[in-house]
């Protein structure tokens, strides 16, 4: 099909020419003279992504599942409780890493249409008066249902249960489009990929390591090895890695994070929200409604559209993908088949929103949805307009 192909899965996400070209070299010796002022210059970008000032940065040539593993074996031992929430596929999954560790987590149902309730953390280390849970697991934005968590008032809800659990957070579908601030909420440990906000290829597990969570690491007895980070760290404080780290994608992670200083963190996380209000428009004029069902939580890095009953939600993807070159995310886990979700992250501007809102309405029609066609463009158009022209952007 001529044209470019629209990757508007919530990642991986569209990658930039600038990013490809600064991958497109020849593979470097990565124990030479070459990589440490690569690494170095990473580090620093990445903690600035993170909003930390001297949090450990570790990768692993991994994808984020990875550095859920990572995060999970360094700082838990087998027999350990922590506190998770099963608010979609990937905190189901993260509940499900630990567990595999032989760690006792409590996995609190909720349903797959919010974010985690503060106050359900609350009461929860209250009622462990013996602070037997070393860790509260958290996925910051649940990619499966398009809901985020307030981070800022989950620290507030373990300070004010003053429980010293350990907060660790899944960041993959956040980093680099959301406001993520490490430091100032106290998180133990974070872990993301770099196919999303970090606009890369898959490949990169990174992580962003607290004090508490480092000493923990010399505790634990868990066996771990290459997902020790131990080595890693040590390793890259010279520059290098212990392993033969992903050369290439370190060249591009660089490049990644010159263009997010260039934009700016507030800029960036200000044209998530803008895109995501444009897409959410959009979801309104179709009169379809969207899986998060809490307007303050829904997600500014992707939306699950719910279709109507007796509709398959991968026959429009289907006709998307057929019919116009454009790739939407499918439903996941319990939401196979009722959701699909449209990627508003990473490299993307308006008009790619509304190429990608265009496409869906063409793509719902062909699936038998009966959409008014051409609203959900207009609505999208409206809201970028208004934003314009008001000059809050
Ligand atoms: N956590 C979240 C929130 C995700 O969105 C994903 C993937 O989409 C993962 C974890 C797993 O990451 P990966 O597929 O890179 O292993």
């Amino acid at each position: 099909m001529s044209g470019r192909h629209f990757l508007q899965i919530p990642g991986p996400t569209n990658v930039p020419e600038r990013i490809l070209r600064a991958m497109d070299r020849a593979v470097v010796d990565h124990r030479g003279a070459e990589l440490p002022p690569v690494v170095f210059e990473i580090v620093e970008g990445l903690r600035r992504t993170f909003q930390s000032g001297d949090g450990a940065i570790a990768l692993f040539p991994a994808s984020g599942t990875g550095a859920t593993e990572a995060a999970v074996v360094n700082t838990l031992n087998p027999g350990d409780r922590v506190l998770a929430f099963n608010s979609g596929a990937f905190s189901h999954a993260f509940a499900e890493v630990a567990r595999r560790h032989a760690v006792e987590v409590d996995e609190i149902e909720l349903s797959w249409d919010r974010g985690v309730p503060p106050d359900l953390i609350r009461d929860r280390l209250r009622a462990d008066a013996d602070h037997t849970y070393q860790a509260v697991l958290v996925v910051h934005n649940e990619t499966s249902t398009g809901a985020t968590t307030d981070l800022a008032a989950v620290r507030r809800a373990m300070d004010g249960a003053g429980h010293p659990a350990m907060l660790i957070v899944d960041a993959v579908s956040s980093l680099a489009s959301l406001d993520f601030r490490f430091d100032e909420w106290g998180i133990d440990v974070a872990l993301a990929g770099s196919q999303k906000g970090l606009m890369l290829p898959p490949g990169l597990g990174v992580l962003c390591i607290g004090e508490r969570a480092l000493r923990r690491a010399e505790e634990v007895t868990t066996p771990r090895a290459f997902f020790d980070w131990r080595p890693v760290l040590k390793e890259m404080e010279r520059g290098y890695f212990p392993y033969t780290p992903a050369t290439l994608l370190l060249y591009g992670l660089r490049e990644a994070l010159r263009m997010l200083d260039e934009e700016g963190l507030l800029r960036v996380f200000a044209r998530h929200h803008r895109l995501a209000d444009a897409v959410r428009a959009a979801v309104r004029a179709w009169e379809l409604p969207v899986q998060c069902r809490e307007p303050a939580e829904c997600s500014h890095t992707l939306t699950a559209v719910v279709v109507p009953e007796g509709i398959d939600s991968d026959a429009v993807r289907r006709a998307a993908e057929t019919h116009f070159n454009l790739s939407l995310g499918a439903g996941l886990g319990r939401l196979a088949g009722k959701v699909f979700r449209i990627g508003h992250l990473g490299a993307l501007n308006d008009l790619e929103v509304l190429a990608t809102v265009a496409g869906t309405e063409l793509a719902m029609t062909v699936a038998g949805l009966r959409v008014p066609v051409g609203a959900g463009v207009t609505a999208a158009q409206q809201v970028l307009l208004e934003q314009l022209l008001s000059g809050s952007r």
